[in-house]
């Protein structure tokens, strides 16, 4: 897990780097540091928690340049932007496996679950003669910490 994250890291600074160079940009210090909070995040993090992390430990950081930086990360393919039916954009960082989503429509929290119904969906997809590149896929209910909802109660 520790090597994953290493290798995540110096992964998403090298991608930073060939973007920098390509865009002409600055490598400064606040930005690497906004960079080492939005990798050591937890997985879903909205802009605001991303925010409030880094103003934590670097409170001269503005918000405006971790909006920047977040941006540049998802440019740069190291952070992928998701929106679930909750309306706001979460960041996650991009990984090689596939994986569902989870969101309890109680507390807002996004667990992971295995891709077993996404390769379910995209094995039954490719008998259609369907190409599949890329998915999305989203279950909405209430996690154990939260009181299931009365009957149909929870339908929007
Ligand atoms: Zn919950
Ligand atoms: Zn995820």
């Amino acid at each position: 897990m520790a090597d994953a994250n290493r290798e995540a890291h110096a992964a998403a600074f090298r991608a930073i780097a060939a973007h920098r160079s390509e865009h002409g940009l600055r490598d400064t210090v606040q930005r690497r540091q906004i960079v080492e909070v939005v990798l050591q995040a937890p997985a879903h993090a909205t802009l605001e928690e991303l925010i409030a992390r880094t103003r934590a430990l670097h409170p001269r950081v503005g918000a405006t340049t971790v909006h920047r930086t977040v941006a540049l990360l998802v440019a740069c393919g190291v952070l992928v932007k998701r929106r679930f039916g909750d309306h706001c954009a979460r960041y996650e960082l991009a990984r090689p496996i596939a994986h569902d989503h989870l969101l309890c429509r109680g507390c807002g929290r996004v667990e992971e679950c295995p891709p077993a119904l996404a390769a379910d969906s995209a094995e039954r997809a490719r008998t259609l003669g369907f190409t599949v590149v890329a998915h999305e896929c989203v279950l909405y209910g209430y996690c154990a910490a939260c009181a299931p909802p009365p009957d149909g109660a929870g339908d929007p």
